[in-house]
């Protein structure tokens, strides 16, 4: 087990799925000794409204849950809080999970400008006109259907990359957690082979990493996201750069999953995992 000890995907009350305060959330970062906690709650950027029209949608469904997601307000909160909170919780980092970011590039663009931010993740939840991958009732569509839904995912992801306002690719194969996880189906990942491949090369190219998700380990899905077969290839197409990261959305969950990340990113040959400063990568060898 190597010293280095770090979450560097957690979300807070913040986030509309998140449970625990952050400040909850740096206290038991504290007792656990972490040398380093990264805070990226949710912004949906395609949930994100203006005021005007967050008022002029009143009572209308254009969202899975409006009251959850209906509000621009929830991410540039966590921001002031998290940053408010880094000098009493010297290892604490600033971060955003950024979601969808070419379903509303303008939200995208003004959230990430922000100076506080020490680490953006680029995720992507939901295909454009779709529901987040969670909601999916996959046992309701046939094999066609599904990879239908996984060629737009990743042909999204990859315009998402070539955009590149992020610094490291959140939980690739997020779709498989309930694809495979909760409805026990196996799609045939194989035909996504070739795309994932230009994704990885793609992000080398502008300097991006990919992390590595323990989420699954405590789901029914029992793997990291993404497994050890895309950290190899990643290696492979010559990425360097791999951050860890529980996705916990509790205090209870916090660095949950996170020692066997690094044992996993050992196994695939990696020497170090990273973690951003302002935006910076800074790498800790495991
Ligand atoms: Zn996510
Ligand atoms: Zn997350």
């Amino acid at each position: 087990m190597s010293a280095f000890f770090c979450d560097c995907h957690t979300h807070t009350s913040h986030s509309p799925d998140g449970k625990d305060p952050a400040l909850d959330m740096c206290r038991r970062a504290a007792e656990l000794g972490l040398d380093v906690l990264t805070i990226t709650d949710h912004c949906d950027c395609n949930y994100w409204l203006t005021a005007e029209e967050f008022e002029r949608t009143a009572g209308q469904t254009i969202a899975v849950d409006r009251e959850m997601y209906g509000s621009r307000d929830y991410s540039a909160r966590s921001i002031d809080e998290v940053s408010g909170l880094k000098e009493r919780f010297p290892f604490l980092m600033c971060g955003i999970e950024l979601g969808q970011p070419l379903q509303n590039i303008g939200a995208a663009e003004s959230i990430t400008a922000r100076r506080e931010l020490d680490f953006i993740i680029g995720s992507h939840h939901q295909n454009a006109g779709r529901d987040d991958f969670y909601w999916i009732k996959y046992d309701k569509l046939d094999n066609g259907a599904i990879n239908a839904l996984l060629t737009d995912y990743f042909d999204e992801m990859l315009g998402m990359c070539g955009w590149g306002g992020f610094d490291v690719l959140g939980h690739l194969t997020y779709p498989l957690r309930y694809i495979v996880g909760d409805y026990g189906l196996s799609p045939d990942m194989e035909r996504f082979d070739d795309v994932i491949r230009e994704i990885f090369r793609t992000l080398v190219s502008g300097g991006k990493g990919i992390e590595i998700n323990t989420s699954g380990l405590r789901q029914k899905y029992g793997r990291t996201l993404p497994d050890e077969k895309y950290l190899r290839l990643w290696r492979e197409c010559g990425g360097e750069i791999v951050t860890i990261g529980s996705d916990a959305h509790c205090v209870k969950d916090l660095a949950a999953g996170t020692e066997r990340g690094k044992e996993l990113a050992r196994e695939c040959g990696f020497k170090y995992i990273a973690y951003y400063k302002e935006r910076k990568p800074v790498f800790a060898a495991i």
